[in-house]
């Protein structure tokens, strides 16, 4: 499913956000929603999502800075709240970087030692 050519479009993220499919849920507030991904690649692996359905942070523009600047600071929080060392977070940004769900998810892993350069 692609938001990019016609803007926001429904996905499974807009799903769990209206309750419709359950989540894992780790932290929630009016701005956003952390969840564990279904299929974890690391032992902590969280996904922070925006209650607004931005596609991509491609496609985010000036009108979302404080919204991304708080999903930040909540990636770092439900970091701190696993009790993670350290931890990597990713935004993959349309098809070719592996962006599978089009509303945009800050990806946070921990909990195992990450390589350089990700693949
Ligand atoms: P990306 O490939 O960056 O778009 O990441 C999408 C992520 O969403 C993947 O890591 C999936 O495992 C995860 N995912 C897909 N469906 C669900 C779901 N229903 N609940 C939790 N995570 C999901």
């Amino acid at each position: 499913m692609s938001g990019s050519a016609s803007g926001p479009v429904d996905t499974i993220f807009g799903r769990i956000l209206r309750g419709e499919i359950p989540c894992d849920a780790v932290y929630s507030d009016d701005l956003c929603l952390a969840f564990r991904d279904v299929a974890p690649q690391a032992p902590v692996h969280l996904l922070v999502i925006p209650r607004e359905p931005v596609p991509s942070l491609a496609e985010a523009g000036p009108e979302h800075q404080a919204l991304l600047g708080h999903l930040l600071l909540v990636a770092a929080r439900v970091a701190r709240e696993q009790g993670l060392e350290g931890f990597r977070t990713v935004i993959n940004s349309g098809a070719v970087a592996g962006q599978t769900v089009f509303h945009l998810h800050v990806h946070v892993l921990g909990g195992r030692a990450m390589a350089w350069p990700p693949g």
